[in-house]
C-alpha cells in the first residue's frame, strides 16, 4: 500500500459516473473554441473541429465519436484505411447506416499520388493538395468513380522550406488551374503555422492566409463554394479562430497526457 495515502480514504482512480479524461479535455477544447467565437464575435457553429487521430489508441477514438465528434482527421493514407475498417467493424456489424458510416474522414497529411485511389470516395476532404501534379491524379481517381472529389489548397504561409504547401506568391496560380479540373471542387484553403513560441510568427501566417484566401474570393478566381480555411491546432487554434478558420485540426490536445 502507499504509504502517503491515508487508509481511511478509498482511492477511486475513475469513479463511476465521472467523465473519461478524454471526454474531459474534448469538452475543454469544445468550450475553448465557443469562448474564442464569442470573443471575436463568431458564430461557434462556423467552427469545425477535426479530431486528429493519429496519437489515439482505438479506444480513444471510439470515445470521441461516442462523443459526437464524427469529424476524424489522419495523416497517413494506410492509417486512415485501417482505422475506417476497424470502426466500420465495431460499430456497424448489420447496422449498413450505422455510426461508423456517419464519420467523415479528413486526408491532412502529404499526398503521394501513388495513394490517392486508396483514398477516394471514402474521404470527405483532402487538406493537403499543394501541386498540379496530385491535382491531377485526384481528378482522375475521381472521374473515375463519377464523383467530385472536394480538396484544400496547402498553403505554406510561413515561407519555412521544410514545409509542405505551395509557396503564397504561387498558391493564386495554382488556385486557378485547380478550377479547371472537373471532378475537383476547391473548397478552401489550409495552412500550417510554424512551431513556434513567437506569437507574433503564428498570427502573420493566419493573417497571410487569409488574406490570400478573401483575394480569390474577391477576384473570383475560385467558385462561391470555396468557403473553408482549415487552420489551427493544439498549440495555436485560438489564434486560428480570431484569423477566420473554419476548421480547427486537433490532436495532443484532446487525446495526450
Ligand atoms: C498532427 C497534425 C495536426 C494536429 O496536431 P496537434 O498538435 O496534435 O493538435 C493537425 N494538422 C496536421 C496536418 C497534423 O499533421
Amino acid at each position: 500500500m502507499d504509504p502517503s495515502v491515508p487508509h481511511t480514504e478509498p482511492v477511486q482512480l475513475c469513479p463511476p459516473g465521472e467523465p473519461s479524461r478524454i471526454a474531459q479535455r474534448l469538452k475543454a477544447v469544445l468550450e475553448t473554441i465557443e469562448q474564442t467565437c464569442q470573443k471575436v464575435g463568431r458564430d461557434p457553429a462556423t467552427v469545425r473541429l477535426v479530431v486528429v487521430t493519429k496519437s489515439a489508441t482505438l479506444d480513444q477514438i471510439r470515445q470521441v465519436v461516442e462523443l459526437g465528434q464524427l469529424d476524424l482527421g489522419e495523416n497517413h493514407v494506410q492509417q486512415l484505411r485501417r482505422l475506417w475498417c476497424q470502426i466500420s467493424e465495431f460499430w456497424d456489424e448489420g447496422r449498413p447506416d450505422g455510426i461508423g458510416q456517419k464519420i467523415r474522414w479528413h486526408m491532412i497529411g502529404h499526398l503521394q499520388r501513388n495513394k490517392v485511389r486508396y483514398l477516394l470516395p471514402r474521404i470527405t476532404l483532402i487538406h493537403s493538395v499543394d501541386t498540379l501534379r496530385l491535382a491531377e491524379c485526384i481528378n482522375n481517381e475521381a472521374a473515375k468513380l463519377g464523383i467530385k472529389a472536394k480538396v484544400l489548397l496547402q498553403v505554406n504561409a510561413s515561407e519555412e522550406p521544410q514545409k509542405y504547401g505551395v509557396p503564397v506568391a504561387a498558391a493564386t496560380h495554382l488556385a486557378e488551374l485547380l478550377m479547371t479540373l472537373p471532378n475537383l471542387q476547391l473548397k478552401g484553403l489550409m495552412t500550417m503555422a510554424p512551431l513556434t513560441l513567437n506569437k507574433d510568427l503564428i498570427h502573420a501566417c493566419f493573417t497571410r492566409t487569409r488574406e490570400l484566401f478573401e483575394e480569390m474570393r474577391g477576384e473570383k478566381i475560385v467558385g462561391p463554394d470555396c468557403t473553408e480555411l482549415s487552420m489551427g491546432m493544439s498549440s495555436d487554434y485560438p489564434i486560428a479562430i480570431e484569423h477566420g478558420a473554419t476548421i480547427v485540426r486537433i490532436g495532443s490536445a484532446i487525446f495526450a497526457g
